[in-house]
């Protein structure tokens, strides 16, 4: 189906197909939720929210072990099923899909204990006696929203986060990628998790709009920038916090010293992995002048040699996950070429059944060119020839998206503080695109790429409401601050202005004689007497 006729489709429809993206086959018929399934899924959720949110950590984490212990025993078969649905290799469904779970669960198993608890903070000098903590309480029923280059991991990786704090879960996954939605439901219904505390509903995009509509308390979506302009409108109505995790068109910056054999096959693994449908995948390929024609050789070469072809056939790259996908890959590359690129490898669809397109390598791009400013999301490197880095640095920084970036030099700690001035969400030095699966580090982007943070600590604060507490000692019966103010503003100005010029003894002064000044009512007329 193309991009239009996805769009078509929506409102019209009960069912859907799945077609294989490998040979065109028809895999099986999805039924559509309709708007009232969906209010009725997040009524359900609503309805095991207390429940689940009263639990311990350690009760949800319960859950969580055995739904680690689930993907344990059978993650080969879900890798399969993963990569029928998606075409990926079936070392990409293991190892970035399904191995990122339990990392996270035992991460958060960890860490969730010291993020999530009560923590007292520091007295203030100007608040004596005074105790005050920070605690968190989770957001509701969340609703998330995810694509099909990862249905598995971008989906489950948002849902564990925010079923840890308290919440309860409605996840919509992407049309396209429909055996992985029903996966996850299946793999969580395994786990015992309570109903309504996660609930599964297939559809398409009118399925995803009903669900921003529904009675829901945030929206994590995982997308394109249009959908998130249109899921944040949604939450806008509301109005609900809205976290969204958009495209990139991520940087890889080559510098004269780097050592150039690992950053070509870094580039190759970059560009092509998950054949290039990854908002992380390096789609502009900066190389400084002096290096540029070694390197450019060094990654042909590496291109070349990449295996293309279905999952189960030892492929290093599968077919395109989404028929629509196909056209704007081939838009990207001629447009690219009637501009004055030069296609050093591939450029077509491949001939035979299947959604599949050559690995490409695009020289000589320029930054007004459509295949620079734009997302591709397909197996396609664009070089582009810069002077120095300070040059790279710049053209990466002009640009709509920062999701992630990598720099590649023989000096790590240039490479620390070119990686520090590039404008994106994480920045890699002499690695790449493996940080996404760091649970220690936060994840999101800038720009267009979008905002709000996932993974780490952030991860779970993401699904959070912060509560300040502050608590004023038992014994305590009046305040300097309180009525009556007559009489007072000599006093409180004095107090101000000790306070302004720094003087803490003055403003200690100031406030224990407003303490007195309350106490007293003195030079109070009130209405009693
Ligand atoms: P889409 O924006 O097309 O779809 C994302 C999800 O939104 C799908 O589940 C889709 O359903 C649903 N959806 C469609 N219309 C609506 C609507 N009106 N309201 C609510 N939900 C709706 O993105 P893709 O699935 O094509 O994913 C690719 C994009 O995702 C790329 O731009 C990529 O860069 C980005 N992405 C970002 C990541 C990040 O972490 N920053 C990670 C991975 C991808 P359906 O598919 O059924 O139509």
């Amino acid at each position: 189906m193309t991009v239009e006729a996805k769009a078509d489709a929506v409102n019209s429809r009960e069912t859907f197909d799945k077609y294989s993206p490998v040979d065109g086959r028809k895999l099986g018929t999805y039924t559509i939720t309709p708007p009232d399934g969906v209010d009725a899924a997040v009524a359900r959720a609503r309805k095991a929210a207390p429940k689940w949110r009263d639990l311990s950590l350690d009760e949800r984490f319960s859950y969580l072990e055995r739904l680690r212990e689930i993907i344990r025993r059978d993650g080969e078969r879900y890798a399969q099923i993963i990569s029928e649905d998606t075409g990926k290799p079936l070392v990409d469904s293991l190892m970035t899909e399904l191995m990122s779970i339990p990392l996270f669960i035992e991460y958060y198993e960890k860490e969730a204990p010291k993020a999530l608890k009560r923590r007292r903070l520091m007295p203030q000098l100007l608040f004596p006696g005074k105790a005050s903590y920070v605690e968190y309480f989770p957001k509701g029923v969340v609703g998330i929203i995810s694509p099909w280059n990862f249905p598995f991991q971008l989906a489950v990786v948002p849902m564990i986060s925010a079923l840890i704090g308290g919440n309860t879960v409605v996840l919509k996954p992407s049309e396209v990628t429909p055996m992985t939605g029903e996966l996850i439901d299946d793999v969580f219904e395994e786990a015992g998790f309570p109903p309504g505390v996660v609930e599964v509903i297939q559809g398409d995009g009118s399925t995803g709009a009903a669900l921003t509509e529904a009675d829901i308390d945030m929206i994590f979506f995982t997308g394109s920038v249009a959908t998130g302009r249109k899921v944040m409108a949604a939450a806008a109505k509301k109005p609900i916090p809205v976290e969204l995790e958009l495209g990139g068109k991520d940087a890889m910056i080559v510098c004269e010293d780097a050592n150039l054999e690992r950053a070509a096959r870094a580039a190759v693994w970059g560009g092509f992995i998950n054949c290039g449908q990854m908002c992380i995948s390096v789609e502009r390929l900066f190389v400084v002048e002096p290096i540029y024609d070694e390197f450019v050789e060094l990654v042909r070469r590496e291109v070349k040699k990449l295996r293309v072809g279905a999952p189960d056939e030892g492929s290093d790259m599968g077919p395109l996950t989404f028929s629509g996908q196909m056209g704007i890959v081939a838009r990207h590359v001629e447009n690219a070429r009637k501009e004055g690129a030069t296609i050093a490898v591939g450029g077509e669809p491949m001939e035979g059944p299947g959604q599949f397109f050559e690995p490409t390598l695009v020289l000589d791009v320029t930054t007004d060119m459509e295949i620079y400013r734009e997302e591709t999301f397909g197996p396609v490197l664009p070089v582009i020839k810069v002077a120095d880095a300070e040059e790279a640095i710049q053209k990466t920084n002009d640009h709509k998206f920062g999701l992630t970036g990598s720099v590649w030099t023989g000096d790590r700690q240039k490479g620390i503080e070119l990686a520090s001035r590039m404008e994106s969400g994480q920045c890699s030095v002499n690695d790449l695109v493996v940080s996404v699966g760091n649970p220690a580090l936060p994840f999101g982007g800038v720009k267009q790429s979008g905002f709000g943070r996932y993974h780490a600590h952030e991860g779970l604060y993401a699904f959070m409401h912060q509560k300040a507490i502050m608590a004023a000692p038992d014994l305590l019966d009046v305040e300097p601050f309180w009525f009556p103010y007559a009489a007072k503003y000599p006093t409180v100005l004095k107090t101000f202005k000790g306070l302004l010029g720094g003087s803490m003894v003055t403003a200690l002064k100031g406030f224990y004689r407003m303490l007195r000044m309350t106490q007293t009512r003195a030079g109070t007329k009130g209405t009693e007497e």
